[in-house]
């Protein structure tokens, strides 16, 4: 075991766009604190390296998906690699590369009360590559950027029959190097299992390659097309401005749009629903009105699930060209050349792709103790989303599920670094969450509502996670417009905060 001898301020569990934000808005708001970042892959982007399925990209805009901090210079809808090379720039720009460890992936993180620091320990390859040791970090703080889902494995449900069907089965998230879009697939005949924004970006990416892929859903989902482009943006971009300007000018009209379009969802939930169905209608063009019912108009209302942008309408002038289709049916049995639908019919497959979501995973599957007793999140309350009841000098950045998660990650750092600071100006060494008397008889509530956000990695998860209340400070939102408000106002001294 290694111990590293440096007491750092703070400690950033993960290197994805919240840690690195996390470490840019440390660096700027708090100068004098310690800091590193602990990642256990071998480098930067989270999410977007993890995920390697031919074609995968943002569903959300870069303007608003990028940090408020640094112009996003590109198209709204992004690609893996360029929202890799984006953080590259600004790991370079803000010279974060020599506190980033990589490989260290954390097992466990002890707060100890006499010390008032947590211990993390974490497990490296040795220097000479050969093998791995354990080492162990102290912390004052953690900033938990871990995101909220696992890694290592997606989740891919056990249908009957699985075991006897002879193609390949591929989980989206570990997708292998050989099946290529120039080889691995070429002949191929796809399903593709699932609805959602990577089903929608894997189908029309490999359509054309293989000889036919089939999107099978057990219920369809929203989507909004248009052109991969933004008007405002290319227009500011001609004009002599600096980018800048242009970043928040766009950002606010693309606020502006989708506050709108929400109050609209909860306002209107049919009108919407037929404007968006009108827009897939339009995609798809004459002939194939019959399918929008059938496929593309889902039981929930419009915003109660992240709705997927499609840009250039590309799935649907794949289905359109008669390269992708979709079904909507349940899935009877897997056989051994396909899969057998509750219908009756069937579907032959080389290969099954399951584009069936992710683990949702508390703080990244570390095991957290306090003063040596194990410590279980599902029994905590958040304080407005970002820190827990008798959890001390921890918050974890949970960002938006339905607007860019990046908002809620650049305002926690700016909550963050003020709650540091205020500790500094009081004096404290810890500040630990708890319940006021004026909270005993509030009712507690999942970490998100089906009503409010109902998809299903949220809904298989959610009772590990922690709950949260009906009133200030105790509620967990996830609504921009409001949190824009309240977040940057969240009172340090109502007494819900302890501080010793
Ligand atoms: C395919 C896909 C597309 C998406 N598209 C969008 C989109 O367009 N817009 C949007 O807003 N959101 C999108 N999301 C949600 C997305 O996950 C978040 O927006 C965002 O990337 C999360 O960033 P993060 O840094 O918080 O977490 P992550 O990207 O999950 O990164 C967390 C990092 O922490 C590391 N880590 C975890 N546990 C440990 C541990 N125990 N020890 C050490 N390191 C650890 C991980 O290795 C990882 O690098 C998408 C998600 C997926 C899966």
């Amino acid at each position: 075991m290694t111990e590293t001898s440096e007491i750092l301020d703070v400690l950033i569990v993960g290197a994805g766009i919240s840690g690195i934000g996390a470490a840019v808005h440390l660096q700027q708001q708090c100068p004098g604190k310690t800091w590193a970042i602990l990642e256990g892959q071998e480098g930067f982007g989270g999410t977007w390296r993890t995920h390697r399925y031919p074609g995968i990209r943002s569903d959300s805009d870069l303007f608003t998906f990028g940090y408020r901090f640094k112009p996003w210079m590109g198209k709204p809808i992004a690609t893996a690699a360029e929202i890799l090379a984006y953080l590259g720039e600004v790991i370079d720009e803000h010279r974060l590369a020599p506190q980033i460890h990589y490989r260290h992936g954390i097992q466990s993180a002890a707060w100890d009360s006499g010390t008032r620091r947590w211990t993390v320990t974490a497990t490296r390859p040795t220097a000479g590559g050969d093998g791995t040791e354990t080492v162990q970090y102290s912390a004052r703080f953690l900033w938990m950027c871990q995101g909220y889902y696992r890694h290592s494995q997606g989740y891919t449900p056990s249908w009957p029959g699985m075991d006897q069907y002879l193609g390949r089965v591929v989980h989206p998230q570990t997708w292998p190097d050989d099946l290529d879009m120039a080889q691995g697939l070429a002949g191929k005949r796809v399903v593709v299992i699932g609805s959602g924004a990577t089903a929608a970006t894997l189908i029309p990416a490999i359509a054309g390659h293989c000889s036919h892929v089939t999107m099978l859903q057990r219920s369809p989902t929203f989507f909004i097309t248009g052109r991969n482009a933004n008007e405002l943006a290319d227009t500011l971009r001609q004009l002599d401005i600096p980018s800048e300007w242009t970043h928040e000018i766009v950002r606010r009209k693309v606020l502006f749009d989708q506050a709108t379009f929400s109050r609209r969802c909860k306002a209107e939930p049919e009108v919407v629903r037929q404007e968006l169905l009108a827009g897939v209608r339009a995609a798809l063009g004459p002939g194939l009105e019959a399918e929008v019912d059938k496929h593309f108009n889902p039981r929930y209302r419009p915003w109660q699930q992240r709705i997927a942008f499609v840009p250039d309408a590309d799935l649907f002038k794949a289905v359109r060209s008669g390269q992708a289709s979709v079904v909507t049916d349940q899935i009877e049995t897997f056989t051994p050349h396909g899969i057998q639908l509750r219908s009756g019919a069937t579907l032959e497959a080389d290969v099954v792709v399951t584009a069936t979501g992710f683990h949702l995973n508390v703080l990244g599957d570390i095991a957290f103790s306090i003063d040596g007793q194990p410590l279980d999140f599902a029994r905590t309350v958040a304080w407005n989303g970002a820190l827990f009841t008798g959890v001390p000098n921890l918050a974890w950045v949970f960002g938006y599920l339905r607007a860019s998660w990046t908002l809620r990650s650049d305002m926690m750092g700016d909550l963050v670094c003020r709650l540091l600071q205020h500790m500094d100006a009081r004096g404290a060494s810890t500040v630990v969450p708890a319940l006021r008397p004026q909270d005993d008889d509030m009712p507690l509530l999942p970490w998100i509502t089906a009503d409010n956000f109902n998809a299903g990695y949220v809904e298989r998860g959610v009772a590990l996670l922690p709950q949260q209340g009906d009133r200030a400070p105790w509620v967990h939102g996830q609504d921009y417009p409001s949190e824009r408000l309240s977040l940057p106002l969240a009172d340090l001294d109502d007494g819900s905060l302890l501080y010793l």
